[in-house]
C-alpha cells in the first residue's frame, strides 16, 4: 500500500474539482462509459482479487470473494446499466390548471460533484466500490480512501485503478487514522463513510464544518429472533452458515440470538450437531476466514475470556481451538450472557454468538426497541405464517430485515441498502441509492397565464383575495 500524502490528495482534488466545473452535466453516453470501465475492471482483476484478499485475512475462500467482494460490485453494475437512460429521465410534475395555468412543472437529476468514500477492511473490494457505480451514474466524480488495514487489496486498487480511469473522475487513495481525519475535513460535495459507529460520529462532525452531505454505512448488533416452529436442523444449519461467512466480519452477520425459552438446549444441541457434521475438521479448513488482524483477534478472545469469567457458559462448537497462526477461530456461542458484558454492548463482528431466550415474542421485540437501531433484523420459521411475518415486519425498526434468510436485503442491487439511527444515514443501491447522488432540481417554467403568480404581483387586488380564498375551499 502506498500512503498517500495530503499534498497529493489535494492537488486530485481541486482536479476533480476544475473537471466537474468543466463538465457538471456528463451525458448518459458518458456515465455508461465509466460504468463499463468499472465493469471491465472487476472482469481483468478477479484473481488478483482473490490473492490480495486471501492475502489480508491469512484465510479466505476464492468463491466468497467472487460472490461478495468483486461479484457484488458486478452485480451491482450491471443493474445500473440496465435501468440508468430510465433513471436519470427527468420526471414531470402535474400542476392544476386553475392554479398554474399551462405552467410546466418538472425535476431534473443533477450529479451533486466531487465525492469522498471512506472505506473500511472488511469488504476492501466491495465497500471501496459497490457505491462508486451509483455516483459514477449519477455523473459524479469520486475519490475512494481505502482502509489501511487491508494493505493487499489496497494495494492493488491504487496500482490498477489508472488503468481504467483518468484520476480526474475516480481516483484511490491511502492512509491511515490522520489521512482519513484530513480527507473527511475537506469540503466534498457528499462525504460517504462505511465502517464502525463511533467513527462515523467524528466523520459527521468533521463534514458538518463544511455542510458536507453524509451516508453513514454503520454496524450494530443485529438480532435474530427464532419462532418455536424455527428450531430445526435446516434453520439453524442456514443461521449458523451466514454466521460464519467471513467469520461473522460481515455488517449484516447476525449478531445475537433470541431462542423461546425452553428451548434453548435443543437449539444448542442441533447447533453442535449440524455443524461438525458439516465441518468435522474446522480449524485449517480452506473455508474458515482468518480474523482480519491480531488486534480484532485478541479482541475476541478477551470478551470470550471477559464472559467466561462473568460465569456465562462459552461453547466451541466443533471443541477446537482457535489458530494464532491463521487467526481462525471457532464457532462459539455464549449462553444467556449478562448485559454488562462486551459481547451484549458492543458488535460482536466475529464468529461468537450470544443467545438469550424470551418468553413471548413481544418481550423479544421490546428487548431490541430498547437498545441502538440495528443495520439488519432477522426472523426464523419454518411455518412463514403471514401474521406473524407482518409482526415482525412493522414492530422493529431496523435498516433492513431478512425472513429465513441473512443478508439478503442488502444484496439485491434493486433495492437500498442503509441502516437508520446507530446503524447509518442515507443508502446506497436500487434507485433510491442513485438518488442519493443525485441533486433533485425543481425546475418550474412559468407561463403568463397563471392565476397564482399574477395574484402575487403587485398591487394586490381581486385575483390574490380570490386566491387566497381558494387555499381554504
Ligand atoms: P476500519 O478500521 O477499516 O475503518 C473504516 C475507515 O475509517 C478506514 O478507512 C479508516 O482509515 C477510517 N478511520 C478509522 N478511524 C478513523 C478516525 N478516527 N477518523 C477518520 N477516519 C477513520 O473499519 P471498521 O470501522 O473496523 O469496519 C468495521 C465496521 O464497519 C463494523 O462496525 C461494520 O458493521 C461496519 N460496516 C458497515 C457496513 C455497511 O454497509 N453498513 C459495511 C461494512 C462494514
Amino acid at each position: 500500500m502506498q500512503e498517500t500524502t495530503r499534498e497529493a490528495l489535494d492537488a486530485l482534488f481541486t482536479k476533480q474539482k476544475a473537471a466537474f466545473r468543466a463538465n457538471n452535466n456528463p451525458s448518459y453516453e458518458q456515465r455508461m462509459e465509466w460504468l463499463r470501465a468499472l465493469e471491465k475492471w472487476m472482469m481483468d482483476l478477479r484473481p488478483e482479487i482473490q490473492r490480495a484478499v486471501a492475502e489480508d485475512f491469512s484465510v479466505h475462500s476464492p468463491a466468497i470473494t467472487d460472490i461478495f467482494e468483486t461479484g457484488g460490485v458486478l452485480g451491482r453494475n450491471r443493474y445500473i446499466q440496465a435501468f440508468l437512460e430510465e433513471w436519470m429521465a427527468p420526471s414531470p410534475r402535474p400542476l392544476p390548471p386553475e392554479a398554474h395555468g399551462s405552467s410546466t412543472c418538472e425535476v431534473i437529476l443533477q450529479p451533486q460533484g466531487v465525492m469522498g468514500n471512506i472505506s473500511p477492511w472488511n469488504f476492501p473490494i466491495e465497500c471501496s466500490l459497490v457505491m462508486v457505480n451509483e455516483m459514477l451514474a449519477a455523473g459524479n466524480r469520486v475519490i475512494v480512501k481505502v482502509s489501511e488495514l487491508a494493505p493487499a487489496t489496497a494495494d492493488l486498487l491504487q496500482r490498477t485503478v489508472g488503468d481504467y480511469f483518468d484520476d480526474d473522475v475516480l481516483a484511490i487513495v491511502a492512509g491511515g487514522i490522520e489521512f482519513s481525519q484530513y480527507f473527511s475535513g475537506l469540503p466534498w460535495d457528499h462525504l460517504t463513510y462505511t465502517g464502525n459507529t463511533s467513527v462515523g460520529r467524528l466523520i459527521m462532525q468533521e463534514a458538518a464544518k463544511n455542510l458536507t452531505p453524509v451516508t453513514l454505512e454503520l454496524g450494530g448488533k443485529n438480532p435474530t429472533i427464532f419462532l418455536d416452529d424455527g428450531i430445526d436442523e435446516q434453520h439453524i444449519l442456514e443461521y449458523l452458515s451466514f454466521k460464519f461467512c467471513k467469520s461473522g466480519q460481515i455488517c449484516t452477520s447476525p449478531d445475537y440470538a433470541l431462542v423461546p425459552e425452553g428451548r434453548l438446549e435443543e437449539w444448542i444441541d442441533i447447533a453442535k450437531s449440524v455443524w461438525q457434521k458439516a465441518y468435522p475438521q474446522f480449524i485449517g479448513h480452506p473455508d474458515v476466514t482468518g480474523i482480519i488482524n491480531d488486534r480484532h483477534y485478541n479482541r475476541l478472545l478477551d470478551w470470550l475470556e471477559e464472559a467466561r469469567q462473568s460465569g456465562a457458559e462459552v461453547i466451541a462448537l466443533n471443541d477446537e481451538e482457535p489458530d494464532p497462526q491463521t487467526r481462525q477461530m471457532p464457532m462459539y456461542l455464549v449462553v444467556n450472557p449478562g448485559e454488562e458484558l462486551a459481547v451484549m454492548r458492543e458488535e460482536v463482528f466475529g464468529p461468537i454468538t450470544p443467545i438469550k431466550t424470551y418468553s413471548s415474542v413481544e418481550e423479544a421485540y421490546d428487548y431490541i426497541a430498547g437498545r441502538e437501531r440495528p443495520l439488519a433484523s432477522y426472523l426464523v420459521t419454518a411455518a412463514r405464517n403471514e401474521a406473524d411475518v407482518e409482526s415482525f415486519k412493522r414492530s422493529i425498526i431496523s435498516g433492513g430485515a431478512g425472513v429465513n434468510v441473512f443478508g439478503f436485503q442488502a444484496a439485491w442491487p434493486g433495492a437500498p441498502f442503509g441502516g437508520t439511527g446507530g446503524s447509518g444515514i442515507g443508502c446506497h443501491a436500487g434507485k433510491e441509492g442513485f438518488l442519493n447522488y443525485c441533486h433533485a432540481k425543481t425546475v418550474f417554467n412559468c407561463a403568463q397565464d397563471n392565476p397564482v403568480k399574477v395574484s402575487v404581483c403587485v398591487p394586490y387586488g381581486e385575483v390574490t383575495q380570490a386566491v387566497a380564498d381558494a387555499s381554504f375551499g
